[in-house]
């Protein structure tokens, strides 16, 4: 029988840090949503809970990326670091981008396997590329987050393509995989994770996990500063294959604790929000008298 790795209990602050987050309405929208679709599955109010998900965590406090690789080289002999450089091999590269630039190829992606993991794709794997928003008219640069410490990254694999294009627009190469890396606070998730089909082999889900683990570890934009844990849905969830990725890539059995306290966003992170919203109205419209 398989050893099981007991569970660690962690302690997740999804408010984020008061001198880092910018208190924005959609920080307390960011932080509502978690709230809804996590606490009480995924993290445990005032301690674990009673049948909460043991959920799939990098604890990434006091690690360099260093460290990490070490520690990975020494799983199952180091085999994904071989897989993630297949994808070097091939030439594809890793990189954050705008979501709307490449929605062709994100539909593409989700449709170029009509199961995974066993089960046939949701509901939302199946939307066309006009239900997501449309195809790209124009060019549209990527722009740092509006909170540090509340957002949605969205990172690709991308292989060469001369003349390939997005809508109107020639983008010359093409998104073969992504991540949408959601943060909320001192967590981070892999909110939604999918590679293409027929590249799947060349290691390219490997490629980007590490690449995202190097930025996240390497601290040097404001954006990665601060996130402690890294969360790819539950230990125990998804296929055999699945399990064995996370277990392969460091991902550890955690049961994670909400440390903002009972009473969801609270009543004084409300109150800090609309106070800040008030002032900035009040800061635009004394700009437009001078
Ligand atoms: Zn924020």
């Amino acid at each position: 029988m398989e050893e099981e790795t007991p569970a660690t209990i962690s302690t997740v602050r999804m408010k984020g840090a008061r001198e880092a987050c910018r208190r924005l309405p959609s920080c307390e929208r960011y932080v509502r949503n978690a709230r809804q679709r996590l606490v009480g599955r995924y993290i445990g109010r005032g301690g674990p809970g009673e049948g909460q998900v043991v959920a799939a965590v990098i604890d990434l406090r006091g690690r360099s990326y260093d460290d990490y690789i070490g520690s990975v080289k020494r799983l199952y002999k180091g085999n994904v670091i071989r897989d993630a450089r297949k994808s070097d091999r091939q030439g594809f590269t890793c990189k954050p981008f705008v979501r709307a630039m490449c929605l062709p190829d994100i539909v593409a992606i989700n449709r170029s396997k009509p199961e995974r993991c066993g089960k046939p794709m949701r509901n939302e794997y199946l939307k066309t590329v006009e239900a997501m928003g449309g195809a790209p008219a124009e060019r549209l640069q990527l722009a740092p987050p509006d909170c540090p410490e509340h957002y949605d990254i969205w990172w690709g694999v991308f292989a060469p393509s001369p003349g390939h294009v997005q809508g109107d627009v020639v983008t010359d190469e093409r998104l073969l995989a992504y991540i949408d890396l959601r943060r909320l606070g001192s967590l981070a998730l892999y909110s939604l994770i999918l590679g293409h089909g027929e590249y799947l082999q060349h290691g390219i889900m490997y490629r980007l996990h590490f690449t995202i683990m190097e930025w996240i570890l390497k601290r040097q934009d404001a954006a990665a500063r601060g996130i402690e844990f890294l969360m790819y849905a539950g230990y125990h969830q998804g296929s055999e294959g699945l399990k064995l990725w996370k277990k392969k890539t460091g991902f550890e059995p955690a049961r994670l604790v909400d440390g903002d306290g009972a009473g969801g966003t609270g009543p004084a992170f409300g109150r800090e929000v609309a106070l800040r919203s008030k002032l900035e109205g009040i800061w635009k419209k004394l700009k437009g008298l001078i």
